[in-house]
């Protein structure tokens, strides 16, 4: 077994702010960096940590893409499927939406935390690099069971030396910042958690090895987001048909709209455009923030509210909670966050740059 040891820990929910106001493993990891979200929902953020790829490459996105022409048979599938109460997704309140149902496949795609090898072919994840160089370790998703538990089983593969890379997806804070974003208490007891069984696991990793380091990421951050906004009201108002003049589909953050005709473009768009707090986004901030689908699967048209607002309703929550996330990735509570035991250089930018600090670590390791 190689000398060398890193354990790569990745949240979701607290972001750069949150965990600078906690102070979370400043003892520890001293190299801090602030990253620019991914936009998108928070598969789309760990997907490009995994892969090095952004949505318009790795397919991941929102929560519905478009898929014309579906079957008669595919279309009556997901009815059952509605019918039968199928859910997923956040607090296990999202469903297709009646009026969806012909259109658009849901994209809460479950093997997205399966993070076995293979499981995001034809692209290469780093969870194949490991697989590939044969490497002693342990890739954890969230789906997996307890993340202390988690934590304390790489404690023990490193005292059995028999670990050389860790990937542990931690998610269970997302859905209490969605809940309780303000909480202080609620949110430094579970940071102090984390952070009491991550210092073990740092205490242990240096006695066995003499190269040993930690580094946690941060997707995205939380919005306090109290203000609603209904986008889907003042549209329907304009007396389109749905289905016949455009389709839509509201996200919390984000709107996506795909017409049949230039007329129900020019009078959506003009709309669209006189709307307060919120903004369709140039083809340069689509390309900029990877989301330039070519297909248009994820929406020709993309609207994205300001930090703060909620689209209600949507087509994802029936409940809106008091934080959400999705914003400008550069607004200061989207930003996710990078915090390492050792030098890292270049330091990060993005959460894309992620997959590139778990490669340069992979490729620097002996064949296992
Ligand atoms: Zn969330």
């Amino acid at each position: 077994m190689t000398d060398s040891v890193h354990v790569f820990i990745y949240l979701t929910g607290p972001g750069w702010y949150i965990l600078k106001e906690h102070g979370f493993l400043e003892k520890h990891c001293r190299h801090q960096f602030p990253v620019r979200s991914q936009l998108g929902c928070s598969h789309a953020a760990l997907l490009t940590a995994l892969t090095g790829k952004t949505p318009d490459e790795h397919g991941h996105f929102s929560s519905y893409y478009f898929q014309d022409k579906v079957t008669l048979r595919e279309t009556v599938r997901r009815l059952y499927r509605k019918l039968l109460g199928e859910k997923s997704g956040y607090f296990g309140t999202y469903s297709i939406p009646m009026r969806n149902l012909k259109y658009f496949i849901s994209s809460g795609h479950p093997y997205v935390h399966d993070l076995s090898p293979g499981c995001f072919a034809p692209l290469t994840s780093i969870i194949d690099m490991v697989q590939e160089k044969n490497l002693a370790h342990s890739i954890v998703g969230a789906q997996t069971g307890s993340p202390v538990q988690a934590l304390k089983n790489v404690r023990n593969q490193l005292q059995d030396r028999s670990l050389n890379f860790a990937f542990i997806e931690i998610n269970e804070m997302d859905e209490l910042l969605h809940s309780t974003p303000h909480d202080f208490y609620k949110i430094d007891k579970k940071l102090r958690n984390y952070e009491h069984h991550i210092e073990k696991i740092i205490s242990v990793g240096r006695e066995v090895s003499s190269d040993f380091n930690l580094t946690v990421f941060s997707g995205h951050g939380m919005t306090f987001a109290p203000q609603r906004i209904n986008i889907r009201k003042k549209i329907e108002a304009l007396g389109m048909n749905y289905g016949l003049d455009y389709h839509a589909v509201y996200d919390p953050t984000m709107a996506f709209f795909w017409f049949k005709s230039k007329f129900a473009r020019s009078i959506i768009l003009d709309r669209l455009q006189e709307l307060r707090h919120c903004k369709i986004l140039s083809e340069n901030e689509k390309k900029e923030y990877g989301i330039d689908f070519p297909d248009r699967r994820y929406g020709e048209t993309m609207v994205l509210v300001e930090p703060g607002f909620q689209i209600c309703p949507n087509d994802v929550l029936s409940c809106l909670p008091a934080g959400m996330h999705g914003y400008a990735p550069d607004h200061p509570d989207s930003l996710g966050a990078c915090l390492s035991t050792r030098p890292i250089y270049p330091g990060p930018t993005q959460v894309k740059d992620f997959f590139n600090i778990m490669t340069n670590f992979v490729s620097g390791c002996k064949q296992g």
